[in-house]
């Protein structure tokens, strides 16, 4: 993964969750002394990137640091002609799991927040990264995976999604880095063809 040492990684800004969704506690992970990350980057871009859930860095307020989901989906990104700026990415869950909790339950819990931002925002287009983000957006497709989905579009709520690996698992499997980059070129054409922006 040497490819992705040649540049920074853009730290986006965050976007805060509505006033009355800040102090949520629907699920165990409320408990856990994490906040709550509502998504960061472009508010009203029309590409809505859905990862499982908000990294160290999101969790530390004030405190940017690189962090490896970041670095990878930049780079993807990068070489696949999205601009970053342009791009709003948001999560499955809006808190960092700090320890072992209850999977289906708390995805049930916080998934309305995603279909409320889906709802205000209306995207063109959705692209989920890893299994988790399949897991959860499609419990009744039971073991769907992205090796799977990827390559093809699907639907949620209306919107076209697609899939690709997670970005720490392209860092962990680097000959993953090539089937991630061409699921992102094709996330850019199908973009495009709607009349999304990018490079
Ligand atoms: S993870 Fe989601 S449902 Fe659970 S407390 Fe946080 S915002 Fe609410």
């Amino acid at each position: 993964m040497s490819k992705e040492m040649d540049h920074s990684c853009v730290i986006l800004p965050e976007e805060q969750a509505p006033e009355d969704m800040q102090h949520c506690e629907r699920c165990e992970l409320c408990k856990q002394r994490n906040r709550i990350i509502w998504g960061e980057g472009n508010p009203q871009s029309s590409l809505m990137l859905i990862l499982d859930n908000p990294g160290a860095r999101e969790d530390r307020e004030g405190n940017p640091f690189l962090c490896g989901t970041r670095e990878t989906l930049q780079l993807g990104m990068r070489e696949a002609g999205i601009d970053i700026h342009s791009v709003y990415v948001t999560y499955l869950l809006k808190r960092r799991p700090i320890r072992a909790y209850d999977k289906p339950a708390t995805r049930a819990a916080c998934l309305p927040h995603l279909q409320a931002q889906l709802l205000q925002k209306q995207p063109l287009v959705l692209f989920g990264f890893g299994n988790v983000v399949v897991e959860g957006l499609f419990p009744e497709k039971e073991h769907a995976t992205v090796k799977e989905l990827r390559g093809s579009w699907h639907e949620f709520q209306g919107i076209p999604i697609g899939f690709t690996y997670h970005p720490l698992a392209v860092r962990r499997r680097p000959n993953l880095l090539r089937f991630f980059i061409e699921d992102l070129k094709g996330l850019r054409e199908k973009w495009e063809e709607g009349g999304g922006r990018s490079f």
